[in-house]
């Protein structure tokens, strides 16, 4: 695999192609059309891409002689479907013939409804199944159904509870389930008899014939065994697929009693089936591990004269819970530099995908982009209920000119503009005469989609516009600055991030460019062998010899451009993830990232003060990414400090090295470049972690983060920083992680905070923060507030709350009960464990009380609000929440407040 164009390309040699000349079909083209096939197929499943071949004529012409029907017509078997211009765009260079492939896509660009259309692309299935006296493979869209009907025939028994053996319906025994008339029972009634026999003769006609359950097989050569091997198989996988059945071997199609070859042993007979039918792969839905259920009886042949003539095999089959390949299914997926054929785990995975079910969840979620409806590797994306959705977001991101070309985003162009003088110039120099679209400028595209920064690149610059290929400039300061081997790499990632990320399922491509800031002279960057230099020279903004004119945008593709790219810029994986066992995303707000867009060389040093709900973990997390992304750092060199254990063992030492405060100032961390503090409202006056911080960072001229939210403050006694210092300084106001209502109990609480103004806290800041405050999404959730309970009958109401919630469906871990301090959750503990138990003894729900540690885990957390910190959970129950300083029982009161979804109890 070799890229020459910012996007995948299979080269697959020399190939025999024309018309003509691909009429005397040889092995040899055989194999050719093969390999072509399976570059398709990779290509489709894995966000489009190039094939590029050699034609073994030198003459060759795709004018004058075409490119053979044959291979026409595997590419059409690729697709599955008449539409091949849709996905196919061949073209010319020379002697080299390209095929430009679209991304597969289950749906239409535009259509909303879920299609019936397999998820990714496949060669075959593997999977057979019986029409009536025949096997027959199952196309994609056959399996397709057909496993997404065992996935729901698996769910249903799960929740029935543990029957994945009554799944297991024997076809002869549960006849009621099945569809058989009176006939085929008749029938099969016979064939049960006849297995009891223990002796037949030769030339007897059987009473009764092949059906869909039924199959005869003649056999009588020596090689029986070798032949048992190769049709079992996909007659095994097609009655296991339907309904069950039975297969003779040693019976012609007239039902008449053949026998096998006398030189065949009985013992080699069962073995064979027995090894044949024991290596087939199967894949379970149901959780069970059971193979294909089947039984051999041999039963013996003798001839008039009594000598024993060989045997017939019969095989029972009974019918398979989920589903029973005769062989893996030929897909194939691009990793990396390397095709490789898909397993049937990874393959049934892809087909079956489907959005998770959130109806029954109380947070309402839109959904963004969906798994019904696009290219085969995107996951879920989904937006809070009245959050702004995407096409908003784009409209504030990336607008479209209606008749010009927008240059986006204001701050960094004026920024850019005015660090580097010339870059305007060259800029609208450089860009082609347009009249709509959006110019998106960047510090640096790679690391705005998670890639690592080249150092020498000033800015990069993303054309999306009517009537143009899309293009990435990338602007560096001189020659001496450039030549890297990796330049496509950015253009290549993005293509397939809209693609495989944003959900873009149309033709698509990201043309990348250098531009030289000191006036080296701009050439195209491909290399020379590929296209004739002298082409691009007549007209600086033709990219219609690199690819295909349909992948020029049109006015419909550019929004849905642009919408795709917002997702791929602003998803972050939600927390939800762990909750449904699989991975869905959300999006960030515009204000979230804004924050994460600052040019980190000048934003060495940022205050970031947020209200309750506003998600400054989340950016905290993000941030880290982007430092590691632009400096290049390993985990080691970035420091996370929060107050308490849960937070820290939460955000983990994947990313980064994350430690509580504590341990930051006991230890020694030589490493440490950067320094991201969150939660510092929780900070002690008296240790000076700032100092020390900041010491630790300016050696190396690091970054230094800190977040603040003075109003979750747990003690009284400041955090150890001058108000007048906390700058520069930036604000996170949209409230994004509470329901309504529990917002709006956290704004009055927020309120009385600012009117007691009892304690050591930046009040005139706090002030202006809180004006701004606001509730960005329109999801309700629910507030109880319950007063002047005594301690059993609160360990009741709970126990009963929960009780209710795990009924509705609720997992445990969507629950937490914190209490004052870690002492009250103790002491609530004692009290709760038995009445939990003795509520909650009906249903069959493991039930474990844990600490804020194990917030990951399936727990119902118990544990003090103030080591919940940072964390969040669906539903709080916040009990008696009074700490031992009167003064902050208020912020206590919003902490725990905060750390509700959708739920809250106060107690
Ligand atoms: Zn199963």
């Amino acid at each position: 695999l070799k890229t020459n164009y910012a996007d995948a390309v299979v080269d697959i040699e020399k190939i025999v192609l024309g018309e003509r000349s691909r009429k005397k079909t040889s092995c040899n083209q055989k194999r050719q059309r093969k390999d072509l096939s399976i570059a398709v197929c990779a290509l489709l499943n894995s966000g489009g891409g190039v094939v590029r071949m050699e034609s073994e004529d030198r003459n060759y012409c795709f004018q004058e002689h075409g490119i053979g029907l044959d291979i026409e017509q595997s590419l059409r078997a690729c697709i599955d479907c008449t539409e091949t211009s849709d996905y196919f765009t061949w073209m010319q260079q020379r002697s080299h013939l390209l095929l430009f492939v679209k991304t597969w896509s289950c749906g239409g660009p535009e259509q909303k409804s879920p299609s019936a259309k397999p998820r990714i692309c496949s060669l075959s299935t593997g999977l057979s199944r019986r029409c009536f006296t025949s096997v027959v493979p199952m196309t994609s869209s056959n399996a397709a159904e057909f496993l997404r009907r065992k996935v729901r025939c698996a769910g249903r028994h799960d929740e029935n509870g543990p029957s994945a053996k009554k799944a297991l319906l024997n076809f002869d025994g549960g006849a009621k389930e099945t569809s058989l008339n009176t006939e085929e029972r008749n029938i099969q009634d016979a064939a049960a008899r006849f297995l009891e026999r223990d002796k037949l003769m030769v030339g007897e006609v059987l009473d009764f014939t092949e059906t869909t359950h039924i199959e005869f097989k003649n056999f009588s050569t020596e090689n029986i065994l070798e032949y048992i091997r190769k049709t079992l198989p996909n007659y095994v996988s097609a009655f296991a697929n339907t309904e069950g059945g039975y297969l003779f071997f040693g019976v012609n199609d007239s039902s008449e009693v053949i026998g096998s070859h006398i030189k065949v042993e009985k013992e080699a007979l069962e073995k064979t089936v027995a090894d044949t039918v024991g290596s087939m792969p199967v894949h379970h839905f149901c959780g069970s591990q059971d193979g294909v259920q089947f039984k051999t009886h041999i039963l013996s042949v003798y001839d008039k004269a009594e000598c024993l003539q060989g045997y017939i095999c019969a095989v029972r089959i009974e019918a398979f819970c989920c589903a029973v390949f005769h062989d893996n299914p030929e897909s194939w997926i691009v990793m990396g530099d390397t095709i490789e054929r898909l397993s049937i785990r990874k393959w049934t995975e892809l087909m079956t995908a489907a959005d998770p079910d959130l109806s029954n969840l109380a947070d309402k979620f839109e959904n963004v982009l969906s798994l019904s409806n696009g290219p085969p590797l995107i996951k879920p994306v989904y937006s809070k209920a009245g959050l702004q959705c995407v096409s908003e977001l784009q409209e504030c991101l990336y607008p479209v000119g209606s008749n010009e070309i927008k240059w986006k985003p204001e701050t960094i162009c004026t920024d850019l503009f005015s660090e580097y003088p010339g870059l305007e110039d060259l800029m609208k120099k450089r860009i082609p005469p347009l009249n709509k679209g959006v110019l998106i400028f960047s510090r640096s595209w790679a690391v705005d989609i998670g890639l690592w920064k080249r150092q020498d690149v000033v800015c990069d610059v993303l054309l999306v516009a009517e009537n143009a290929y899309p293009v990435l400039y990338t602007v560096v300061k001189g020659a001496s600055s450039a030549e890297s081997d990796n330049w496509r790499e950015t253009a290549y990632a993005l293509k397939h991030k809209l693609v495989n990320e944003g959900g873009y399922a149309s033709k698509v491509c990201v043309i990348p460019q250098i531009l030289y800031l000191d006036g080296t002279k701009n050439q195209m960057e491909v290399a020379e062998n590929d296209v004739p230099q002298q082409e691009n020279q007549e007209n600086p903004y033709d990219y219609a010899s690199l690819y295909p004119e349909n992948y020029i945008l049109t006015s419909r593709d550019v929004p849905a451009f642009l919408r795709a790219l917002v997702i791929v810029v602003l998803r972050f994986k939600s927390y939800l993830s762990d909750h449904l066992g699989c991975e869905i995303f959300n999006l960030l707000t515009l204000k979230q990232y804004e924050l994460l867009s600052k040019n980190l060389h000048k934003a060495k040093e940022q205050f970031v003060l947020g209200l309750p709900g506003t998600g400054k973990t989340i950016v905290a997390l993000k941030i880290i990414e982007r430092i590691r992304n632009i400096f290049h750092c390993s985990e080691n060199e970035i420091l996370y400090i929060c107050e308490n254990q849960p937070l820290k063992k939460y955000v983990g030492n994947e990313i980064c090295q994350s430690v509580t405060r504590v341990a930051f100032l006991n230890g020694n961390f030589p490493e440490v470049k950067h320094i991201v503090v969150d939660e510092a409202q929780n900070f002690r006056p008296e240790e000076n972690w700032h100092q020390r911080a900041r010491k630790v960072v300016k050696k190396k001229s690091g970054i230094f983060w800190v977040f603040l939210d003075f109003f979750q403050s747990t003690h009284p006694y400041g955090c150890g920083l001058k108000f007048s210092e906390l700058y520069p300084q930036e604000w996170l106001t949209k409230g994004v992680r509470n329901a309504k209502q529990i917002y709006n109990v956290m704004f009055n609480l927020m309120e009385k905070i600012l009117q007691e103004r009892n304690r050591y806290m930046p009040y005139e800041v706090l002030e202006e923060l809180f004006k701004q405050a606001e509730c960005a999404h329109s999801l309700s959730g629910d507030y109880v507030l319950k007063e002047n309970m005594g301690t059993f009958e609160m360990a009741e109401y709970v126990a009963r709350q929960c009780n209710s919630y795990i009924q509705q469906g609720y997992p445990v871990k969507d629950i937490a009960i914190l209490c004052s301090t870690q002492h009250a959750a103790q002491e609530f503990n004692q009290i709760l464990e038995p009445e939990l138990r003795r509520q909650i003894r009906k249903c069959r729900v493991r039930l474990v009380l844990g600490p804020a540690e194990n917030v990951l885990e399936n727990i119902i957390v118990l544990d003090s609000i103030r080591r919940f910190s940072g964390l969040e959970r669906r539903i709080v129950f916040g009990i008696h929440p009074v700490p031992a300083q009167e003064e902050v029982s208020l912020n206590l009161l919003l902490c725990v407040a905060s750390r509700a979804n959708t739920k809250l109890h106060l107690l």
